[in-house]
């Protein structure tokens, strides 16, 4: 019997900081709030904000990763993305990054050019997802997923898309691959659109208001910038939009194996962290121009 899928909180954007000079982030999870989001490791909010019109470029310069990949999703304005393995790209409101570190990569990540130049407003987010302690050393890979060519499903009677980054939705598959089950969508609801979800109790499960207002299984309200935690009970979510609403979902399996993480390194073992440190400091991450 399907049951409604229990909320375990609605949480508040914790207080910003800036990552570099271009991402005031709230960090809801791992320190802003203490839930387990396991395959989720980090999830920084750049909440929306007005950047004025610079010719400086704004961002975080040259840094490495491992063990895990970076997603990068936006709402409002354009990051620009280049990496070690030759992997390069924009990614303007509506598009995707998902870049796998995996074995080690080095990359940076900056406002786009001409959208540094105007200035304007910027929102994004980017979620940590960790892999398995089998694919930590795989081959690093990029999927660029523009907007245009993203998966999606129209609901019925002009309510609005859910566009389907990773998983599956009504039967239509997300446009991303993904080493371990991960549901991860953004649903673009009209005012007064009513959707359902469902993924399996077992699976760590949360949503964040991007824009609007929602009303979460008939009672739970939520508003634009607050995350949506759920428990581990029941299945099936309901959701209300009470204004033009965009809302994040992400919902995947845990991979329940020990974490060991030092910055942007995220493995199982200590001694995995004193080699990624050891193999970054001795170039073994390859080579990339600031
Ligand atoms: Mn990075």
């Amino acid at each position: 019997m399907p049951t409604l899928k229990k909320v375990a909180a609605i949480l508040n954007p914790p207080a910003p900081h800036m990552v570099g000079d271009g991402f005031r982030v709230h960090n809801f999870f791992p320190s802003g709030h203490k839930i387990k989001m396991d395959p989720f490791y980090l999830l920084d909010y750049n909440a929306k904000i007005e950047f004025s019109p610079t010719n400086k470029l704004r961002g975080v310069g040259v840094h490495p990763h491992r063990g895990f990949e970076t997603v990068t999703i936006a709402y409002h304005g354009a990051v620009a993305h280049h990496d070690s393995a030759g992997n390069s790209g924009v990614i303007y409101p509506g598009d995707v990054q998902w870049m796998t570190a995996a074995s080690g990569i080095l990359h940076k990540e900056y406002h786009e050019e001409e959208f540094s130049k105007k200035g304007g407003l910027f929102q994004m987010v980017q979620l940590w997802v960790n892999l398995p302690a089998k694919d930590k050393m795989s081959t690093p890979k990029y999927q660029a997923l523009p907007n245009e060519g993203m998966s999606k499903y129209n609901l019925p009677n002009g309510n609005g898309v859910v566009e389907i980054i990773a998983g599956e939705y009504n039967g239509t598959k997300g446009s991303a691959s993904t080493f371990t089950p991960i549901e991860l969508y953004n649903l673009k609801l009209q005012a007064g659109a009513k959707v359902s979800l469902n993924t399996p109790a077992n699976y760590n499960t949360a949503m964040i208001v991007i824009e609007g207002a929602i009303i979460v299984n008939g009672t739970e309200k939520a508003s634009v910038n607050q995350m949506v935690h759920f428990a581990h009970e029941g299945t099936d979510i309901a959701i209300e939009a009470s204004e033009n609403s965009v809302v994040l979902f992400l919902s995947g399996e845990p991979i329940n194996e020990p974490i060991a993480q030092y910055g942007p390194f995220l493995m199982n073992k200590p001694e995995e962290l004193q080699q990624a440190i050891e193999d970054y400091n001795t170039g073994k991450f390859g080579y990339l121009e600031e």
